[in-house]
């Protein structure tokens, strides 16, 4: 029966409505804010030790994946946290316009819902139409199971909110006030420097080819502060990387050995009690050498894959600063992150959550790094800039004074995606080509570089500190029809720059020739130092700039072992060309000549002096066989 209007108003009522009993009690903000804090603080523990445990299981999926180290175990409650009490305070808003609403079941149920999501999640085993129905399964149960507890279990989350709480307060402080405390420990047991010690500043520009530095002949001018310093100092016109690749190249930086003797040739999984002495086959690192000389020593790295701790480069370094470098990267960890990086990072420039978040002065939370292998259609991560590198060392270096400090940086800026960060000034020759981006994104490092040493100017250190410039591979940019690197060793991917400065205790503009593997910077720092104890093979390259220099030097040697994580651009010229993906590859170079030998595919040879976008492959000719033949002994390891 529909009642016309008429009907309703022939007959005039006033009903007044008896007064309903208060039976939401339950529904007090207060209940719905200890609900939020039971589920937060619970989900993100939960979460926090499943990312932690399930990273170490899913080790093969590594570069796939956001990694995490231990900071994670507070971070994900103080996430999830924020997270539920946001969702508290909405569905206790939308209850008091429908006061009708069992407010009470409704979040329970949905942060229930929540939670068993990002646990299901965290496994990475479930697709997530899965992980969803399933989680919804669990709500349905929960909310029917919560229907006739609710007294019961809000009493309980009431009582246990602030416990939990404090759970969380107590996790901060003792993982924060952990490693400040063994980080002062360690240096409190430090053994008195050498007075006038100078400190030792090793700056890595992740993905540098040699070529595109203008002091190394560039056309543009990409880099005057690099520049600068090689007027300070000794350039290296012909350095090598030990590999086409982070993780193998910085695992000699730090060691000063060939690949084949750290034996770092692909991500090794971590030890589950974590990395001993026994990583890296054992052998002494740069920064343990040095904290025997009185250094403290720390690494500031943008490379959150292959130079972190979590892979084994961190023996000797006291400090290492990889991870969680602010609330957009800590964020972008959790599993609610990686849900929000997922579903807002891709969205386009002119889009209106872009443009709020640039408004809200978030911009930099766009700012995409390849890292959770979003180029695969995975997520993104937050890049992380050189300014946010800089910061980091420089309030490493002003914090303590009373011992020189090794620092070791990695700048990511030059790597892919190119061009540096948005809204910095595109340099005049940019047209956006990819090379045009390349070099800006180097512009952009270099700048950083610069101010750099500005900062350490300005804490009255830079004077006695030792800078070295290089890289851990070159950029393939089209040659041999490559486009990144890792997937080959030719001279674009291994010739890097390498600069050593510190005005008034070496020579100043000299250039030298030889060509010579930038792992000996560990053996060089060392000698320069005047280290008592010196763990490293092979001669310093400071002889190189002595009054006489050596008759004889080793051939730098670059090793490739078999890897599949190339990508598909590169991967593309499997068959047409000797790559990784079909075999381990070697790479020798004599002041002359480049051989290159592949586990399947044997030797090429090439004139880099004369052909350095190695065009033609000279080994038919009886010259490039006889070369050939006479460095076959640099390449038998
Ligand atoms: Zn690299």
């Amino acid at each position: 029966m529909v009642l016309s209007s008429g009907d309703v108003h022939s007959v005039p009522t006033v009903v007044t409505k008896p007064a309903r009993p208060e039976v939401r009690n339950s529904a007090s903000l207060s209940s719905l804010l200890s609900i939020s804090i039971w589920f937060g603080i619970v989900a993100g523990f939960g979460e926090g030790f499943g990312l932690l445990l399930f990273q170490r299981i899913n080790w093969r999926q590594w570069a796939r994946v956001m990694h995490v180290s231990k900071e994670i175990l507070w971070i994900s409650p103080l996430v999830d946290l924020c997270f539920f009490l946001l969702i508290g305070l909405l569905v206790a808003a939308i209850a008091s316009l429908f006061r009708r609403m069992p407010a009470v079941r409704v979040l329970a149920s949905l942060l229930a819902f929540l939670t068993a999501y990002d646990w299901l999640m965290l496994t990475g085993h479930f697709y997530r139409t899965a992980a969803l129905l399933f989680a919804l399964g669990v709500a349905v149960a929960f909310s029917r199971w919560f229907q006739k507890h609710e007294a019961s279990a809000l009493s309980v989350w009431r009582k246990s909110a602030l416990w939990l709480t404090a759970a969380l307060a107590l996790t901060i402080i003792a993982i924060q006030g952990g490693k400040a405390i063994s980080e002062s420990r360690a240096v409190s047991n430090l053994p008195r420097a050498m007075p006038g010690s100078p400190n030792v500043l090793v700056i890595v520009v992740d993905t540098l080819r040699a070529d595109h530095l203008s002091s190394y002949g560039y056309s543009r001018q990409t880099t005057p502060n690099i520049d600068n310093l090689a007027h300070r100092g000794v350039l290296f016109e012909n350095a090598i990387a030990p590999s086409s690749w982070s993780l193998p190249s910085h695992a000699s930086l730090v060691t000063g050995e060939p690949v084949h003797s750290h034996g770092m040739g692909n991500v090794e999984p971590m030890p589950w009690l974590g990395w001993s002495k026994s990583g890296l086959n054992g052998l002494p690192t740069m920064g343990e050498a040095l904290q025997k000389q009185g250094y403290r020593t720390g690494a500031f790295s943008a490379n959150r894959i292959y130079f972190t701790s979590n892979v084994g480069l961190g023996r000797g370094l006291i400090h290492f600063e990889d991870y969680f470098d602010g609330v957009g990267d800590s964020f972008v960890r959790t599993q609610f992150g990686r849900e929000f990086a997922r579903l807002y990072m891709n969205r386009s420039p002119k889009s209106k959550f872009t443009r709020a978040f640039r408004a809200l002065g978030l911009g930099s939370w766009l700012d995409k790094d390849s890292e959770g292998s979003g180029d695969y259609g995975g997520i993104y991560g937050i890049r992380k800039r050189a300014d946010e590198v800089n910061r980091e060392t420089l309030r490493w270096v002003a914090r303590e004074r009373s011992h020189p400090f090794l620092a070791f940086l990695n700048y990511l800026d030059v790597h892919f995606a190119y061009g540096g960060p948005a809204g910095y000034p595109k340099p005049a020759w940019d047209q956006g080509t990819t090379i045009d981006e390349y070099d800006a994104g180097l512009k952009y490092t270099d700048d950083y570089i610069g101010r750099l040493l500005r900062g350490l100017e300005g804490l009255g250190v830079l004077k006695n500190t030792i800078v070295i410039v290089t890289s851990d591979h070159g950029e393939a940019l089209g040659d041999h029809g490559l486009s990144f690197h890792g997937a080959a060793l030719y001279w674009d991917l291994v010739h890097v720059p390498l600069i050593i400065s510190w005005p008034g205790h070496m020579p100043q503009g000299v250039r030298i020739e030889q060509p010579v593997t930038n792992a000996d910077i560990a053996h060089t720092v060392l000698a320069l130092t005047g280290a008592a104890e010196d763990p490293f093979p092979g001669p310093t390259l400071a002889t190189l700039w002595g009054q006489s220099a050596p008759k004889s030097w080793p051939n730098p040697v670059s090793e490739l072992p078999q890897t599949n994580t190339i990508v598909a651009a590169d991967r593309a010229m499997q068959g047409k060309i000797p790559l990784a993906t079909d075999g381990w590859m070697i790479s020798v170079v004599s002041p002359q000549w480049q051989v290159i030998r592949h586990e399947k595919y044997g030797d090429q040879i090439y004139g880099w002096k004369m052909d350095p976008g190695e065009s033609l492959n000279l080994i038919n000719t009886p010259a490039g066989r006889s070369a050939d033949s006479a460095l076959a002994s640099d390449l038998s390891h």
